[in-house]
């Protein structure tokens, strides 16, 4: 471990993630002298995973009700630090930095160069032009306090050879998803020793496992636009039973099910509880059509192509890979031809391709889950400057705080968004 410059600091950011870098530059810039500790050799492990290597930095909506109402019921906690530092700014934020942006589909924004190791390029430059110290290597174990009557104060954070003093800290140690990146949900423990309490941590946006033996087959197939519902149980999937639906793209995979589409519907898997299960997922393959008109297009297209085999003219309507299976599931074989498909059969093709069934078994926890849900109570937290309801000189930002939203950029928008709150507050020293 590095020798430390100086012995007193004014902020410790304990962290180096999005939020944990953000807040730290931002109290440094206001004049602070800070000290981001880092488990790891590097900083921003997580960040450059992020968005397949892309970083989808944020998400392009302006309007910060609209912003907060997808992220859900806790997202309302982000209207004060949103208004000071929403998408635009951080878009401002990395241009100022030679890093410009574009936005995509969805209004997912990323950095026009596609490489999330620029956004951590421009945070690594904001740190070193404001001064932060950084001490690499160094896991915070826990926080060292002083009593005052009845209020706690933390004096230092405790490493594994030496305490480290501050007048203000930041936590920023992330959730629990994807440890090898450093994120082990450390942070819980000192939060609860501070008295806070912590909602419980639960994996996120996470890819499904399926029962259907099948989806192995399909590894690797991609869908575009398709439209997948949670349904209990194998109930249909128009029933009042259909608990969420969404539009999206999909990706079958070894296990089961990923993309977009899936991992934000796997934000309502988790909250539900054992008894709601078994769950299955319906993949309406043709959303833009009804049954009805689906078969009817069908019975034309089956007299167009009447001496084709079946298996040559279903990946007209779904990808190969997936007609292989369809045509095994309706029971039909693949060199019939279209002109013998029986009535029957026909329906049953339709059925498939607006219904196709899988039968929900779990996931794949928080090894693979991009967000964390659970965390420090927000009722905890003052939302404008993100400092501790209970310890005064403790700030918390990021993924350790009880707040996530779906894919397209929200998260790493409150990452910025709490980590600069948190910064401001912090690097006004004089208070
Ligand atoms: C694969 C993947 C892809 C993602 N893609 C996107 C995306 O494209 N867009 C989006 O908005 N969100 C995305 N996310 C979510 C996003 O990465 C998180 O929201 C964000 O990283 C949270 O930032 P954070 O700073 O709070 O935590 P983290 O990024 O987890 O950072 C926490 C830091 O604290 C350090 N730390 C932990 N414990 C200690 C300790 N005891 N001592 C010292 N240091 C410690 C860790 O090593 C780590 O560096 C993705 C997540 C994953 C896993």
């Amino acid at each position: 471990m590095r020798k430390l410059k100086n012995q007193q600091y004014d902020v410790i950011v304990i962290g180096g993630g999005p939020a944990g870098m953000m807040a730290a530059g931002r109290a440094a810039e206001l004049g602070a002298r800070v000290l981001l500790v880092e488990k790891n050799e590097s900083l921003g492990n997580k960040l450059l995973m992020t968005g397949g290597g892309r970083c989808n930095v944020t998400q392009a909506e302006f309007d910060d009700k609209k912003l907060v109402a997808e992220i859900g019921k806790k997202g309302k906690f982000l209207f004060s630090s949103l208004s000071l530092f929403g998408p635009q700014e951080m878009m401002d934020f990395l241009a100022e930095r030679k890093v410009p942006t574009k936005i995509e589909k969805g209004g997912k924004v990323f950095p026009v160069s596609d490489k999330a190791a620029d956004v951590l390029r421009a945070l690594k430059n904001y740190l070193q032009k404001n001064g932060v110290e950084i001490l690499f290597g160094a896991t915070v174990l826990g926080f060292e306090f002083s009593e005052d009557g009845n209020q706690k104060r933390i004096t230092g954070v405790r490493l594994k050879n030496k305490i480290i003093h501050a007048k203000k800290f930041i936590l920023a140690s992330g959730g629990k998803s994807y440890p090898a990146t450093g994120a082990t949900g450390d942070g819980y423990s000192w939060a609860r020793d501070c008295g806070h309490k912590i909602i419980t941590p639960m994996p996120t946006l996470v890819p499904l496992k399926i029962q259907e033996k099948w989806v192995k087959e399909a590894q690797g197939v991609s869908l575009e636009n398709v439209k997948i519902s949670l349904v209990r149980g194998k109930l249909p999937v128009e029933t009042r039973h259909c608990l969420v639906s969404t539009m999206g793209d999909a990706i079958f995979t070894h296990f089961g099910l990923s993309g977009p589409a899936v991992l934000n519907l796997s934000r309502k898997i988790t909250e539900f509880t054992p008894e709601n299960m078994p769950l299955s997922i319906s993949i309406d393959l043709k959303p833009e059509i009804d049954r009805k008109a689906l078969d009817i297009f069908l019975q034309k297209d089956f007299i167009k192509f009447a001496n084709k085999d079946i298996l040559n003219y279903l990946p007209e309507l779904c990808p190969p890979k997936l007609a292989k299976i369809i045509l095994r599931l309706a029971d039909i074989l693949p060199a019939k031809k279209i002109n013998i498909v029986t009535k029957l059969e026909r329906a049953c093709i339709v059925s498939l391709l607006k219904d196709l069934r899988l039968t929900v078994i779990g996931h794949t926890g928080f090894e693979q889950a991009m967000m964390t849900r659970g965390g420090v109570d927000l009722k905890e937290v003052e939302p404008k400057t993100l400092r501790s309801k209970i310890v005064p000189n403790l700030y918390l930002v990021g993924e350790v705080l009880d707040l996530d939203g779906p894919t397209g950029g929200y998260n790493l928008q409150i990452a910025w968004s709490t980590g600069h709150a948190a910064g401001t507050a912090c690097g006004k020293i004089k208070e």
